[in-house]
């Protein structure tokens, strides 16, 4: 039998890291999509998996992962909804980077799993899930879905790249969700500077909370519901 989830046995848990695109290919100056400067919050994306793994906070991570025929893919990208070829399946480059590599994930690729095992189960045997997807839009995994109706986190602390396009995509789909999200400043990056400060506005007027992740780590995991009372 396959690992997967199961709609039994519902657990609701205090908060959950979600690892937005935290790969090679995006982050490293070298990489095939690199956005310049993302790797500044490496060191942020660091004091983050510390802090989960000592606090044993579950880690959700999104992860690009392409083919050649996928829609997104172009020989002549327009850089909005086409790009060029980046975390090409398999590569090095769809590999997360050191600070939040995490060595033994449950992976949920695109096609729908039967259902199967209950929450317990997958934290006790595995450190993280990893939703792919070939997209920008991760909820396009219907894994996620299926994830979160048997695991209620009550805050989803949201970080990675890029801020202006699979973070933004993120966000807006857990707030159609009506999901509590706390947006780590200092732990995402954008393509584009200037949309971010808009975004981060936008997000702030929908109940979104940014915080630096100095403050993040400086809480306990039950205390993120607290900043929305
Ligand atoms: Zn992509």
């Amino acid at each position: 039998m396959q690992p997967g989830v199961t709609n039994e046995n519902v657990a609701v848990i205090p908060v959950v890291f979600f690892d937005v695109d935290t790969q090679r290919d995006f982050i490293m100056p070298d990489g095939c999509l690199s956005i310049k400067g993302a790797d500044r919050i490496e060191p942020n994306l660091f004091k983050l998996s510390d802090y989960s793994s000592t606090k044993r906070v579950a880690w959700f991570s999104t992860m690009d992962s392409h083919v050649l025929d996928d829609m997104e893919i172009s020989s002549e990208p327009d850089f909005k909804t086409t790009f060029p070829p980046h975390c090409m399946n398999a590569t090095a480059g769809e590999e997360r980077i050191a600070a939040t590599f995490h060595p033994n994930p449950l992976v949920l690729d695109m096609r729908t799993r039967s259902p199967v095992e209950p929450w317990p189960y997958i934290q006790t045997h595995f450190d993280s899930i990893v939703f792919k997807k070939n997209n920008i839009d991760v909820f396009s995994n219907e894994n996620l879905d299926r994830v979160l109706s048997c695991v209620k986190p009550s805050v989803f602390v949201v970080f990675g790249v890029a801020t202006d396009f699979c973070v933004k995509s993120a966000v807006e789909g857990l707030l159609l969700r009506n999901l509590k999200v706390v947006l780590v400043k200092d732990a995402v990056y954008a393509i584009d500077q200037d949309v971010e400060k808009f975004l981060f506005n936008d997000w702030e007027r929908q109940g979104v909370k940014l915080m630096a992740t100095e403050q993040v780590t400086n809480l306990n995991p039950h205390e993120f519901e607290d900043l929305f009372k």
